[in-house]
């Protein structure tokens, strides 16, 4: 069975899913260009819980989690099917990690996991199971986090952390796609793909001291950890890069990483 890479995908503003663009449009391709896994598992940084969680809902509902935008995305449905058999494998992987991990029956998916996903797998048909993220534990954690999920990479399952590559809604002065790039957005970023691409793990752990403007970049920490998440379940030591780099409002930054292999599409 093919293995996928672990990606961190940065899901913008909920008007990602209709609004033509760099990110948009590089979304919609690839889906495709990776092919079709068994399973997705994403950790998104719009469900943060005190202990790891997975889904195992069998028909798991669109959530809405947003609101001032056009009604065409307020009824967007991404009917994708849940997975309780594979939501309960999950849940054993977290718990080896995490004596505290359980599991959600209920939830849905909420935008930073259909958004994306509406994008790269618009038939919807491939199950999605979402895995929480607790921002108050730390970098450190999330890694630890995505690390105890990595044994599903050989089982065909993708792998997906989302967030932002900066995610700063103070800089935010309306939806403008003219707005020129923050130059602190892009020295962050190229930061960002420096440490990734240089397989310095320590440094995304410890991005607040190390990284430029990385405070300005993240005031809250919950759209950068999906990447920690990202990294870990790529596993230790693998190639990694950035397979997209854009910038919406001139300052929410898009950029999308690989971890793992690196033969699957070129650059
Ligand atoms: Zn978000």
């Amino acid at each position: 069975m093919s293995e996928f890479p672990s990606l961190f995908i940065s899901h913008g503003a909920p008007l990602l899913a209709i609004q033509d663009g760099p990110a948009h449009r590089f979304l919609r391709g690839l889906g495709t260009q990776l092919g079709r896994p068994a399973a997705i598992v994403i950790a998104s940084a719009h469900w943060e819980t005190d202990a790891p969680l997975v889904t195992t809902s069998a028909m798991p509902p669109t959530i809405h989690d947003f609101s001032g935008f056009p009604p065409e995305l307020h009824q967007m449905l991404y009917p994708a099917p849940g997975d309780p058999a594979l939501g309960e494998h999950v849940h054993e992987l977290l718990a080896t990690a995490f004596p505290d991990a359980h599991v959600d029956p209920v939830r849905g998916l909420d935008h930073g996991a259909w958004v994306p996903l509406a994008l790269m797998y618009p038939d919807a048909g491939i199950p999605v199971l979402q895995v929480s993220i607790q921002t108050e534990r730390g970098a450190d954690h999330h890694l630890k986090l995505g690390a105890a999920l990595a044994p599903l990479r050989s089982e065909g399952v993708l792998l997906i952390g989302s967030g932002s590559a900066t995610h700063n809604l103070r800089d935010v002065r309306g939806f403008n796609d003219q707005a020129p790039t923050a130059a602190y957005v892009t020295t962050f970023t190229d930061w960002l793909s420096a440490v990734i691409e240089g397989g310095r793990t320590d440094d995304l752990v410890h991005y607040l001291e190390r990284g430029p403007d990385a405070g300005r970049s993240h005031p809250t920490a919950e759209h950068f950890l999906p990447l920690l998440v990202a990294c870990g379940m790529g596993g230790p030591g693998v190639p990694a890069r950035r397979i997209h780099s854009s910038v919406t409002f001139g300052v929410v930054a898009m950029d999308i990483f690989a971890f793992g292999e690196r033969t699957w599409c070129s650059p």
